[in-house]
């Protein structure tokens, strides 16, 4: 029997918007990241803990409270404020999605590291690098491992996140997912940040020629943008 990949990457759907949360980590530490715990924070820490995993940290790709926490569309989500009550783990997210967590999801200062493009998070030995991909909010990132790019709403599959929200910026969209994104080797593991495809996962290098909105010019991604 072949040996298990040292890289754990386990993609969960959670709540009624399709959302996907992720569990990353270093098998061999048995220590792992959450991305985007805002629902059924119980049952993925139940995830990692049949997996004989360690959660130690908590990263979030942007601020909405269907990936943080908060009050959405009638929903009350309980998200990464639930999780710092039961484990003892800091919230990593982009320093200027920092305003906006503290609006809507009633984390403290204390709870949160702020990050900044380029930064990295050793989870047991396994590096994670954070990549600024501002445009659906100010403070989306995308984490990079061994790999695979987490892409919260910024990148989906045959899709990209919406540019028309209080916050959002089409241009930078447009230069996350066309000069960002698409510079990462094509063989990357996409792992959106929603299920909306016939498909859970992609790469770089098939987005980059199927998907329209790595295909456009600046001007005609802002005019089908109605920007
Ligand atoms: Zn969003």
């Amino acid at each position: 029997m072949a040996a298990e990949p040292r890289l754990y990457l386990r993609q969960v759907e959670v709540g009624p918007m399709q959302n996907f949360a992720y569990l990353v980590g270093d098998r061999e530490k048995r220590e792992c990241a959450i991305v985007d715990a805002a629902w059924n924070v119980e049952g993925l820490i139940e995830v990692a803990e049949r997996d004989d995993m360690k959660i130690t940290s908590a990263l979030v790709t942007h601020f909405h409270p269907d990936h943080l926490g908060g009050t959405m569309m009638g929903h009350s989500i309980t998200g990464a404020a639930e999780l710092v009550g039961r484990l003892p783990v800091k919230v990593w997210m982009h320093k200027s999605e920092v305003p906006f967590a503290n609006r809507v999801s009633g984390l403290s200062n204390s709870d949160i590291v702020p990050t900044e493009g380029g930064d990295e998070i050793l989870v047991g030995d396994l590096s994670i690098r954070f990549l600024h991909t501002p445009g659906h909010t100010p403070g989306s990132q995308c984490f990079l491992v061994d790999g695979n790019l987490v892409s919260g709403d910024t990148l989906f599959i045959g899709a990209c996140g919406r540019c028309d929200l209080p916050g959002s910026n089409a241009e930078d969209l447009w230069r996350s997912l066309n000069q960002t994104l698409k510079a990462l080797p094509e063989e990357t593991v996409l792992f959106p940040g929603h299920n909306y495809a016939d498909r859970t996962t992609s790469t770089i290098g098939a987005e980059s020629r199927t998907n329209p909105y790595l295909r456009l010019r600046l001007d005609q991604f802002l005019s089908m943008m109605g920007g």
